[in-house]
């Protein structure tokens, strides 16, 4: 959440200047997600007009390759002609009933194949990531009987009270709000601990005998820039858990389609007992969905006493964009193309970045990547946080400049996408290589 002062140097374009103004008089900052606004690197952002393949299109009339992916639902790339097609297909036949649907089991039943921890089990729909993990931890309270939980430092799960926590003085002691309106009661309850550090979730456990109902976690975290979990870090969350009878919830809202055909659990062959989904899932519309264990499901109503509800979740348009994109999927397996174009990319970066003596820490898992302005290693928050952020702020300048759409942040993953070719790669390398030279050089 580092901030700069906006600089008069501003990438956006006249037009894009103009209804930037306009934003700011009816909505907050402009945007409607915070991130938007361009707040850590300055300037004011683009306005985007429409959207295909591995490009988006400005307002000011700019062609940008773009790594956003609006922030991770586009792994197909954007407006897929046959997501396309399902949505407008649906949206002749109502675009919302609040009652059931043939589309909605088979979407279900796709994912419980695929998804380790959803085979022989259930799930539910819900219409963003945020209400997938607030309803799994929902339910992980109410299947344990038991209030506490444990987040990473710098894990992003959505903006549900609980989840809105930093850490408290000491590891193992109960965290407090890190956003206004947020009370301290309802962080009370809300344990945050380093990523990749096992030793200090088994010291909340030790602390808190019989009382940790959940442990929620991001398999691969994404919302610190990229930090791959260390080796034999999920499988010790795993066996904690299991020991503890307290409930393992990997947030694969990110990660979940996007680093194989099951997720991050399938890559690293650890098997959660709640798993969150959202972002590819719904194919660019607003979807989500959480679910798992049959008998932890059980406790959701009406089988059960959770209560959790949505007026508009597993709505038809949602459903068949979701559908979409898993046939999509699964005719076309992608996952190979995603590997090595997103290898040509995150090695081409850090060829360039050594070439030119640029302190750089690359991360990498699948079509998610991040570099880090500094030498590195990062596999907590507080590596992160040691970034040069000012530096970052002047990469995304630099590549915007060039034509080149990035996360506004250092804390944030590019994505490849199925329609991110070598061609677009390369040229984005090329960028990369001058902005790089203008960082020595400044
Ligand atoms: C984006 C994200 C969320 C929140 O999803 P929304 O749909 O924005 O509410 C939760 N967890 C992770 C890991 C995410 O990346």
């Amino acid at each position: 959440m580092s901030e700069t002062t906006p600089t008069t140097d501003h990438p956006a374009d006249d037009r894009s200047r103009e209804l930037f103004a306009a934003a700011n008089r009816v909505l907050p900052g402009g945007v409607n997600s915070p991130v938007r606004a361009f707040r850590a690197v300055g300037g004011d952002p683009p306005f985007i007009r429409r959207a295909s393949g591995c490009r988006i299109y400005t307002e000011d009339g700019a062609e940008l390759i773009d790594y956003v992916a609006s922030w991770g639902p586009a792994l197909l790339g954007h407006a897929h002609p046959e997501v396309v097609e399902a949505v407008i297909a649906a949206a002749r036949d109502g675009l919302s009933f609040g009652a059931c649907t043939a589309a909605e089991t088979e979407l279900a039943e796709r994912l419980c194949e695929r998804v380790p921890s959803l085979r022989d089990g259930m799930l539910r729909m819900v219409s963003s990531g945020t209400e997938a993990t607030m309803s799994a931890l929902r339910l992980a309270r109410g299947f344990t009987g038991r209030d506490l939980i444990i987040k990473a430092d710098g894990g992003y799960h959505g903006h549900a009270d609980m989840l809105l926590a930093a850490a408290g003085s000491g590891v193992a002691t109960l965290g407090t709000p890190d956003c206004a309106g947020v009370p301290a009661d309802a962080v009370n309850d809300t344990l945050v601990v380093p990523y990749n550090d096992p030793d200090a979730v088994a010291a909340c456990f030790a602390a808190h005998p019989a009382r940790i109902a959940a442990v929620i976690v991001e398999p691969i975290a994404g919302n610190m820039g990229c930090v791959p979990p260390r080796e034999g870090y999920l499988q010790n969350l795993r066996d904690q858990t299991r020991a503890h009878g307290a409930v393992l919830i990997f947030d694969e809202v990110m990660t979940g389609l996007r680093v194989a055909r099951g997720g991050a659990q399938e890559l690293y062959g650890v098997t959660p007992d709640l798993t969150c989904l959202a972002k590819v899932l719904g194919g660019g519309l607003p979807m989500g969905a959480y679910g798992g264990d049959r008998a932890i499901m059980s406790t959701v109503a009406p089988l059960g006493p959770v209560y959790q509800a949505g007026t508009l979740s597993g709505n038809p348009l949602s459903v068949a964009a979701g559908l979409a994109t898993l046939r999509v999927i699964d005719r076309d397996n992608p996952y190979d193309a995603l590997e090595s174009h997103s290898a040509r990319l995150a090695d081409g970066l850090r060829e360039r970045a050594e070439h030119h003596q640029i302190p750089w820490f690359g991360t990498r898992v699948g079509s998610m990547a991040c570099g880090f302005f500094q030498a590195g290693p990062v596999h907590d928050f507080a590596d992160a946080r040691g970034s040069d952020t000012e530096r970052f702020a002047q990469w995304h300048r630099g590549m915007l400049a060039r034509g080149i759409y990035l996360a506004p942040s250092q804390f944030e993953c590019a994505f490849v996408s199925t329609a991110h070719d070598e061609a677009a790669i390369d040229t984005t390398l090329a960028a990369a290589d001058e902005v790089f030279a203008e960082l020595a050089g400044a």
